[in-house]
């Protein structure tokens, strides 16, 4: 009765430790946990299947080949256990062949004395009904013990390990605990079974029961050794910084391959082993790649440098120092990155900087370029009429003595008429640039409109000025093209400002003039007020 309930109990923990491996083994790519616990649910899920048959199988001889062949997963569960103490310390851990080599030769040498017994009886002495309901019960022999003793020492190693590495980790990797938990009711029961040799079933397989469902759990719901950490070391080797330890007297003591590919760069000749050389030798002695002279002489900082090298590297090297148990400073670590490319699209950045800026200007000449030539006549390059009313309203309202003058050059039609339209632009343009040349700081000059002027002109003493560019224009003969000239006279109408009066009040006032002028006979200038 018992027995059946045992093989039950078995053959239901070997299901379960199979359903767990096969869970486990697809997932072996997500972390190497994972092939860890693959291997030993395997080793597990054997182990108790065939626990399930020793105890029903009543005949010594298939017992003695079940107990062989039972061996073959006694071995793989100590060595996965020492996978998994492994594994959870370092998801990408993978062991190496030597490692797989060492630890098949125990197991080869188990299984294969185990199933020689009949020849030696050095593995098992002997069978007993001695077991539940009277099974058959092995005594065993001293290979068998020496096996134990290797599994026992292996367990025990792989055991210091995982507690080590519980103690050095943070709880965030619990698996590490619950692989020490879930492994000690086996052990326990293996260890009584053990020490009543020949006496007691194995109940090893018990145990396995208890470990079946923590590992479920461990693996299908927490997915525990997804959470194992990668070591140091791989970081260490794979990141893209060169990294090189040096010791106090500058001799280095450790390096990452970047570092070696970086000294491959740098060195002239290709140094084959570093560990034990100085930056000295390898790169020369002007080489700043090198713990500092202050730095080497105790100074408490830290040291930034970036430099250039040959072939155009420019690195940024960056020392720190390694402080040994009593605070004495024992070497360094250098880290240096290649910021060559880095640099590279720095400056390429600032030129494009610059190319901005210089375009920014130009834009910047163009607008106000346009804003003026907005203000400006495009014939004559005077300011306009709409630049004219704003400046004329600031003088006006900043106060006298002020006069505005309008100018009409008289008979202008006629010109046109006669000497075409471009030559009545070039009168335009000669007349402009005298009144441009008779103005003086403070005055105004605009092209009104047609072929009429404005002057404003700041101060007393309007029309002897106004009268005198007369006289000045009347005097002199304009070029209007194929070698014909022409002289023009203007008339003009002055207004003063004497108190209060608009821009547009002051404008009409000399149109008033203006037209006295005209009607005086042209070629005159005439005062408001004076007439
Ligand atoms: P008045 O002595 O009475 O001022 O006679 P006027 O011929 O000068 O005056 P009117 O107003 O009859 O004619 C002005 C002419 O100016 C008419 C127009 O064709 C000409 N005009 C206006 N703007 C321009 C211009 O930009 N270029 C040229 N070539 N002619 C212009
Ligand atoms: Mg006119
Ligand atoms: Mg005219």
């Amino acid at each position: 009765m018992v027995t059946t309930v045992l093989c039950v109990l078995f053959l239901a923990a070997a299901a379960v430790s199979a359903g767990i491996a096969l869970v486990a083994w697809r997932r072996r790519t997500d972390a190497s946990g994972f092939g860890a616990i693959a291997f030993l649910n395997a080793g597990l899920a054997g182990w108790s299947a065939l626990d399930a048959a020793e105890l029903a199988v009543r005949d010594p001889r298939p017992l003695e080949i079940i107990m062989a062949v039972s061996f073959v997963f006694v071995c793989a569960v100590v060595v996965g256990w020492l996978l998994l103490s492994y594994a959870l310390a370092d998801r990408v851990w993978h062991p190496s062949r030597r490692l797989i080599l060492l630890l098949s030769i125990e197991p080869a040498l188990c299984v294969l004395t185990a199933l020689t017994n009949p020849w030696h009886g050095l593995f098992v002495t002997g069978f007993r009904p001695a077991g539940l309901d009277g099974g058959l019960v092995a005594t065993y022999g001293p290979l068998f013990w020496a096996h134990t003793v290797y599994s026992y020492a292996v367990l025990a190693f792989a055991f210091y390990r995982v507690v080590r590495l519980w103690s050095a980790t943070s709880s965030r990797y619990r698996a590490a605990t619950f692989a020490v938990i879930i492994s000690l009711p086996s052990a326990i029961l293996n260890l009584v079974g053990l020490s009543m040799s020949g006496r007691l079933t194995d109940l090893t397989a018990l145990g396995f029961v208890i470990t079946a469902p923590v590992m479920y759990w461990m693996v299908v719901r927490e997915s525990m050794p997804g959470q194992a950490p990668v070591a140091r070391r791989h970081v260490f080797e794979k990141i893209g910084d060169a990294v090189v330890v040096v010791g106090r007297d500058g001799r280095i003591l450790d390096v990452n391959p970047a570092f070696e590919a970086l000294i491959h760069l740098l060195a002239t000749d290709r140094p084959d082993g570093l560990i034990g050389r100085t930056m000295i030798d390898l790169l020369g002695p002007a080489t700043t790649l090198m713990p500092g002279r202050e730095l080497l002489t105790g100074a408490d900082r830290d040291q930034t440098l970036e430099n250039a090298y040959g072939s155009g590297l420019d690195l940024d090297v960056r020392t720190s120092r390694l402080f040994g148990r009593g605070g004495r400073c024992v070497g360094w670590a250098v880290v240096t990155r290649d910021v060559t490319d880095l640099n590279r699209q720095r400056r390429e950045l600032a030129r494009a900087n610059d190319r901005l800026r210089d375009q920014l200007t130009t834009i910047e000449l163009l607008r106000a370029d346009l804003a003026e030539q907005a203000l400006r006549d495009h014939l004559t390059g005077l300011h306009n009429r709409r630049h004219l009313m704003a400046g004329l309203a600031r003088l006006a309202g900043a106060g006298g003595p002020l006069s505005v003058a309008l100018i009409d050059i008289d008979h202008f039609k006629r010109i046109n008429d006669r000497y075409g339209h471009a030559a009545g632009d070039t009168v335009l343009v000669r007349v402009a640039d005298a009144l441009r040349d008779a103005v003086r700081p403070g005055d105004l000059v605009a092209r009104y409109g047609g072929e009429e002027f404005v002057l404003v002109l700041a101060g007393p003493e309007a029309l002897p000025r106004v009268d005198a560019l007369r006289e000045l224009v009347a005097t002199t003969p304009i070029e209007v093209g194929d070698g014909r000239t022409v002289t023009v006279t203007f008339s003009a109408g002055i207004a003063e400002l004497t108190g209060g009066e608009s821009p547009d009040e002051l404008l009409e006032s000399a149109d008033t003039a203006l037209y006295a002028a005209k009607n005086a006979g042209r070629n005159r200038v005439e005062v408001l007020s004076r007439i």
